[in-house]
C-alpha cells in the first residue's frame, strides 16, 4: 500500500479554534499511526478574509500541542511551495487546460448582474445559482493576470443533469443532483483561485491520499469530485469528521465561551491534557479508555475508531482530564507552572523557599482542574486569611458553644510542638477534643476555617504540616481573638 499522505489546510482567516485543531490532530494521528506524512498547507487565497497574524497563531497552536508536520509551511518538502498564494501559476496552468477541454469557461458578467440574479432567485425561493449566461460564449482565457483588467472570472462547466456521488468513509455514498451544482467560480477577478479549485489542485499535486476535514465540507465535496473527475485525477479518500457541539447540543461557537486553543492555555489547561481531550472528540480507542498518553493515542488511532455522531465539547471533562495530568506532575513543577496565575492575583511567593512551594502543590495536586485555579486554592499557604468564608465561620466556629475554649487549649498544645508533623497535629487535636469530651470533627472544622478561611480543602493535618507550627499557632491566635471580639 502507498504511504498515507494527509494534510491540514487552514485558511488564515482568524485564530484557530477547537474544531480546526481537532482536524489537524486527527490528520496527524493518522499519519503517525501509519508511518505516513502529515502536510501543513496554508490556504490563503481569500484575500478579503485574510487576518494578519493568523498563520502565526495556527503554527503556535500546532506547536503547543506537539502536532508537528512532517512537511509543509515552515517545514519544507518536495511538493512546495506550501502557501497557496505562492502557487498561482499552477492554478493558471490547470485553468487553461480546463478551458481548453471545455470543462471551464471565462465569464465576464458584471458582479451587479450576478447579485441581481441571485437576489431574484432567493426571492423566488430558488437555488441562487449562476444562469450560465457566458457558458457558450467562448470568451478566450488570457491568463490569470488578465482577469482583473478584463473583469472576468473562470467558471466550472458543471454537468447539467445526472447525479454526482462519492464515498465518504463514515457516511457511505453521498449523492448530489447535478442540477443543484452551480457553475462555480474557479478563478476570481483578483486572479486568485477559489478555495474549491486550489484545494483540489493542491491535494492532487501533493499526492494527498486521505482528506480528513470537518463535516461542514460535505456539500463542497461533490464540487471537488467533479473537478477531479474532469481532469481525470484519482480522488483521495474523503472522511468528514463529526461536528463538535457545545454542552447544550448546539454547534460549538463563541456563545459557548472560549473556542480558541490559546485561551485554554491561558487558563492553565496543560497541552498534554488538551491533546488527550481533543483526540476523544469523535474518536475512541474502543474500550471506554479516556486517559491516553500521546504515544498510546498514536498507536491506537485508527479510522475504524471514528464516530459519525457529533462530539460534545464538555468543559467538565476537559477539566477532569486536565486534573489527572496535573496530578501526575511533581509539586515543584505545578508550582512553576502556576506562578503566573498566583502573580496575576497578587500572591507573592518569593518569600517562600522552593521546598515549601513544592509541598504546597504536592498536597493540592489532585484538586486543580485548571492551573488558573491555583491562585484561589493556594492563596492561604502564602497569606494569612484576612477574611473567613462567612457561612463556614458562622456554622463551624461562632455557633459552636465554647469553641474559644477548645481552640485556646488546642493552641496551647500546638505551640509547643517541636517537629510539627501531620501526626503531631492530629494527636494534639484528638487529645484536646478528648479532654473536653467533644467530637474531633468539631475542632477539625473550626481549625480548618481558622487556618484557611475556607470550608473545604486538602487534608487538614497535611495543611498544618506544610504551614508549620509557627504559622498555625499565629493564625489560631488571630481566630481566637476574632471569636472573643464577637462575644
Ligand atoms: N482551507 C479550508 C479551511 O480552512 C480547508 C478545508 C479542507 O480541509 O479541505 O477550512
Amino acid at each position: 500500500m502507498n504511504k498515507i499522505r494527509v494534510r491540514f489546510a487552514p485558511s488564515p482567516t482568524g485564530f484557530p479554534h477547537v474544531g480546526n485543531v481537532r482536524t489537524a490532530l486527527f490528520n496527524y494521528l493518522l499519519a503517525k499511526n501509519t508511518g505516513g506524512s502529515f502536510v501543513l498547507r496554508i490556504e490563503d487565497t481569500d484575500r478579503e478574509r485574510y487576518v494578519e497574524g493568523s498563520v502565526e497563531s495556527i503554527v503556535y497552536a500546532l506547536n503547543l500541542l506537539g502536532i508537528s508536520p512532517d512537511e509543509g509551511y515552515g517545514f519544507g518538502g518536495e511538493f512546495g511551495p506550501y502557501v497557496q498564494s505562492e502557487r498561482l501559476e499552477l492554478y493558471d496552468t490547470v485553468a487553461r487546460e480546463m478551458v481548453k477541454k471545455g470543462f471551464a469557461y471565462v465569464c465576464d458578467c458584471p458582479e451587479e448582474r450576478i447579485e441581481e440574479l441571485r437576489a431574484k432567485l432567493r426571492e423566488e425561493k430558488k437555488n441562487p445559482m449562476y444562469d450560465r449566461f457566458c457558458r457558450n460564449r467562448n470568451i478566450p482565457y488570457q491568463g490569470i493576470s488578465s482577469l482583473k483588467e478584463n473583469g472576468q472570472v473562470v467558471r466550472f462547466a458543471a454537468p447539467l443533469e445526472g447525479v454526482t456521488s462519492y464515498k465518504d468513509y463514515l457516511r457511505g455514498t453521498v449523492s448530489f443532483k447535478n442540477d443543484t451544482i452551480d457553475d462555480m467560480v474557479l478563478l476570481k477577478r483578483d486572479g486568485f483561485p477559489t478555495y474549491n479549485f486550489a484545494n483540489v489542485i493542491d491535494d492532487h499535486l501533493m499526492n494527498i491520499t486521505h482528506v480528513l476535514r470537518g463535516e461542514e465540507f460535505i456539500s463542497s465535496t461533490p464540487k471537488h469530485v467533479l473537478l477531479y473527475r474532469s481532469m481525470g485525477w484519482i480522488e483521495p479518500q474523503f472522511i468528514h469528521l463529526p461536528l463538535i457541539l457545545g454542552a447544550d447540543k448546539k454547534r460549538l461557537s463563541k456563545r459557548h465561551g472560549s473556542v480558541s486553543i490559546s485561551d485554554y492555555e491561558k487558563d492553565g489547561i496543560l497541552p498534554e491534557a488538551m491533546f488527550n481531550f481533543l483526540s476523544l472528540l469523535g474518536w475512541s480507542p474502543g474500550n471506554n479508555e479516556e486517559i491516553l498518553s500521546r504515544e498510546e493515542t498514536i498507536s491506537k488511532f485508527s479510522l475504524e475508531g471514528l464516530s459519525k455522531s457529533p462530539a460534545v465539547f464538555d468543559l467538565k471533562k476537559l477539566e477532569w482530564i486536565n486534573s489527572i495530568y496535573v496530578s501526575k506532575l511533581s509539586g515543584l513543577d505545578i508550582y512553576e507552572k502556576s506562578k503566573i496565575f498566583l502573580q496575576a492575583e497578587g500572591i507573592d511567593t518569593e518569600a517562600f523557599d522552593k521546598g515549601y512551594c513544592s509541598k504546597v502543590f504536592e498536597i493540592l495536586k489532585t484538586r486543580l482542574p485548571k492551573l488558573s485555579d491555583s491562585a484561589e486554592r493556594a492563596k492561604y499557604f502564602f497569606q494569612d486569611p484576612v477574611e473567613y468564608d462567612y457561612t463556614a465561620w458562622e456554622k463551624s466556629v461562632i455557633s459552636v458553644p465554647k469553641i474559644d475554649l477548645y481552640l485556646e487549649r488546642l493552641h496551647e498544645n500546638i505551640k509547643d510542638l517541636t517537629l510539627g508533623t501531620k501526626e503531631d497535629f492530629e494527636r494534639c487535636l484528638r487529645d484536646t477534643s478528648k479532654s473536653f469530651e467533644v467530637k474531633p470533627n468539631l475542632l477539625i472544622h473550626a481549625l480548618r476555617v481558622s487556618l484557611t478561611g475556607l470550608p473545604a480543602g486538602p487534608g487538614l493535618f497535611e495543611i498544618c504540616e506544610v504551614l508549620g507550627v509557627e504559622a498555625v499557632s499565629r493564625r489560631l491566635s488571630k481566630a481566637i481573638l476574632k471569636i472573643k471580639q464577637h462575644y
